[in-house]
């Protein structure tokens, strides 16, 4: 039933969906696909992304103001556009310190865009932070500033978190990890094909410890980039920290300064603003005496100069321009090859209440965000959208639900464990019921570094005084503006209002294009609940593996015929697809378009689906996938994200998933000798 409630929804929207924006045709007209984006000389059998989008990128080009162009970066653009005039229309004529959230957040976005004020401050908008490194008399004073990290803009080698317990799902967890590098991943600091960014991220170093006028900022530079390394050798490689087992680790204060002690956890505590609390979770223990003892045997100043160089990192963006330029020559340019810098005004919209940290891993701070996801779904989410998704998830679980009755592979006992955890998820849409209270936060209109380290102070404040009550159901990790979804540890799939745009989603497209675009989305995030990582998490959110040994392993080796596919694939010269940090996102990519070719199959009930524009609907529904990945990116890009990134580069995102699907091969007469084409009993099934 809900299945044709679906078919009904999606098209009935059509007509009233705010989506639409005064016309009744979709982003794509006439059908809601690019027809243009097709590259016909290509045989999908050979490269299906390609076939799929060839045109489109043949005429993408890369802006220079980011490193990559995509379809999804498109919907990111749209809905930037709406911010832009939202913060735009927030800021006019705003007071000095309003007391309105409109007006705070109209009043942080001026303050942003306030240039004058800002170069005149220069380092003096972090003077508190560097007085207080530069006092501290001993390891200790400094473990207090570190503790601080959790609240503004130090760094850490230890990271705190608030998070549900997982082996008590209904309460809060303190949890600590292991943290400290700069860079984006350890094996920046440890493989020698990274020797340049090390080399480049040095005199990054150099050049902020100078702006700061800090003492020998050459010698200092290298001592940071040791300190560094030796926090990287000493940490979890990205690997072993998908595997939440050994990271179920509960201390008393007494062990955790028996489990590292060498480090000062008392002034750690009290920075954190958690001195108060006798039970932490630690995730990465082994790490933790190894941290410690490189932190104990740092020289005072070495650590002092690593705060001060990688306070001004986290605040480069919101510092004169020296700074922010180094920060963009670093970050964007070196790391990333992004040619030119974004424009103030988006800048401005990150550092208010973005949907990311930008290209930043040491800035991510809690700012006005959930105030600005307040203005946007208020002014652009239309609530038609929310039954329309809601419906169709309902559709995709079915679907799901239908294929784990009949999986082959999977023993009684779990089958029965994985439907009755199916059962309990469920979907949050668009924006939450209950909005964060900003009322206490102070903005002032003239003190841009001022208002992130007020923010994001009551953003930590905010988890701290929540995680002592039980667990909020209604939470959600993500943002209303935000171009992503998730499946969280409330066993909630939740979709943003910003990744419900064309071409994942839009109300007035074929159905088809819908289910093989954000209905294989939601499969993905659902089988995520039941992958190498999910399994372990049972139907009340507690970690306990509920698989027979005899599934795991076979749930393994098929996981390893996967893994030995994608291990094939070299993105970049050079750089090949880890299938092991890969392994989840790739499974669940196959295990969601699988899935939503099924829930289209149903939406069906027996009638032979309408060719549109010469397209079967089964093509449909492969092309909704391949143009929802439609993208390219600067080699340098693509090299960081195939080695920190859990997902696989875009292009094998597509075609490293259709080849497994039987459905495929006659849907677009792939044979054998064509460059995807796998027998059949090389193709990996899993859900
Ligand atoms: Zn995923």
């Amino acid at each position: 039933m809900r299945r044709a409630g679906l078919v009904f929804a999606v098209t009935m929207l059509g007509a009233s969906s705010a989506l639409a924006q005064g016309t009744s045709a979709p982003t794509f007209p006439p059908f809601g696909f690019d027809m243009t984006a097709v590259d016909p000389s290509t045989r999908p059998g050979n490269d299906f992304f390609q076939y799929a989008n060839g045109h489109y990128l043949a005429r993408t080009e890369i802006p220079s103001d980011r490193p990559i162009a995509s379809r999804r970066y498109e919907m990111t653009d749209r809905t930037d556009r709406q911010l832009k005039a939202l913060l735009e229309d927030a800021a006019t004529g705003v007071g000095e310190q309003p007391t309105d959230l409109k007006g705070k957040v109209g009043a942080f976005y001026a303050s942003f865009m306030d240039e004058p004020t800002i170069d005149r401050l220069g380092a003096q908008a972090i003077a508190p932070e560097l007085n207080a490194i530069r006092n501290a008399a001993d390891l200790a004073a400094l473990a207090r500033l570190m503790g601080q990290s959790a609240v503004g803009f130090y760094p850490s080698p230890f990271g705190a978190y608030v998070d549900s317990d997982l082996h008590n799902p209904n309460a809060y967890a303190l949890y600590l990890g292991q943290g400290g590098l700069g860079l984006p991943d350890r094996d920046y600091y440890l493989k020698d094909s990274f020797a340049p960014q090390r080399q480049a991220y040095r005199a990054y170093a150099e050049q902020l410890l100078t702006l700061e006028g800090w003492p020998d900022p050459a010698a200092n530079a290298q001592r940071v980039l040791d300190f560094e390394t030796a926090l990287a050798q000493a940490s979890w490689t990205k690997v072993q920290l998908r595997d939440p087992d050994t990271q179920y680790n509960p201390v008393n204060k007494a062990q955790l300064q028996a489990l590292a002690p060498q480090f000062p956890w008392a002034p750690y505590l009290e920075g954190s603003g958690i001195a108060d609390r006798d039970r932490f979770i630690v995730t990465t223990n082994t790490a933790f005496p190894k941290l410690a003892a490189v932190v104990a045997s740092a020289p005072l100043d070495t650590l002092k100069a690593w705060m001060a160089f990688r306070v001004a990192d986290a605040t480069a963006a919101y510092l004169s321009a020296p700074f922010d330029q180094a920060r963009f020559a670093f970050r964007e340019q070196t790391l990333l090859g992004q040619k030119s810098e974004a424009p103030r005004w988006k800048r401005a919209k990150l550092a208010v209440g973005g949907d990311d940290c930008g290209a930043n891993p040491g800035s991510c701070f809690g700012t006005l965000d959930w105030a600005v996801g307040r203005l946007y779904a208020e002014r652009y989410f239309p609530a038609s959208t929310k039954a329309a998704i809601t419906s169709l998830v309902g559709d995709i679980k079915a679907a799901f639900r239908r294929r784990l009755a009949k999986l082959d592979w999977m023993s009684p006992a779990t089958r029965q464990e994985a439907l009755k955890k199916l059962d309990t998820y469920t979907i949050k849409v668009g924006y939450p019921d209950k909005w964060r209270d900003y009322s206490n936060v102070v903005v002032r209109r003239d003190d841009l570094v001022g208002n992130v380290r007020r923010a994001a102070a009551a953003d930590w404040a905010f988890y701290v005084d929540r995680s002592r009550g039980p667990v909020d159901k209604g939470d959600w990790g993500m943002t209303p503006q935000t171009n992503d979804a998730y499946n969280g540890s409330l066993r909630d799939i939740v979709f943003p209002a910003g990744i419900l745009q064309a071409p994942i989603f839009d109300a007035k497209a074929d159905p088809a294009f819908n289910y093989g675009a954000v209905g294989a989305v939601i499969g993905h995030e659902l089988t995520h609940g039941f992958d190498d990582q999910g399994r372990k998490i049972d139907a009340s959110g507690a970690l306990r593996d509920w698989w027979s040994p005899t599934d795991a392993t076979e749930f393994k080796r098929r996981a390893k015929m996967l893994g030995d596919q994608y291990a094939q694939f070299e993105p970049v010269p050079g750089v090949h697809i880890n299938p092991d940090l890969t392994m989840g996102e790739n499974i669940a990519d196959l295990g969601g378009l699988t899935m939503a070719l099924d829930a289209y199959h149903a939406s069906l009930k027996g009638r032979p689906a309408p060719v549109l524009g010469g397209l079967t609907g089964d093509q449909r529904v492969f092309l909704g996938w391949a143009q929802a990945w439609a993208g390219k990116g600067t080699p340098d890009v693509i090299r960081q994200m195939t080695t920190s990134d859990p997902h696989s580069w875009r292009k094998y995102r597509v075609n490293g998933v259709v080849r497994n699907i039987d459905g495929w091969y006659p849907t677009f007469k792939v044979q054998p000798g064509d460059k995807l084409y796998l027998p059949a009993a090389e193709r990996a099934r899993i859900w």
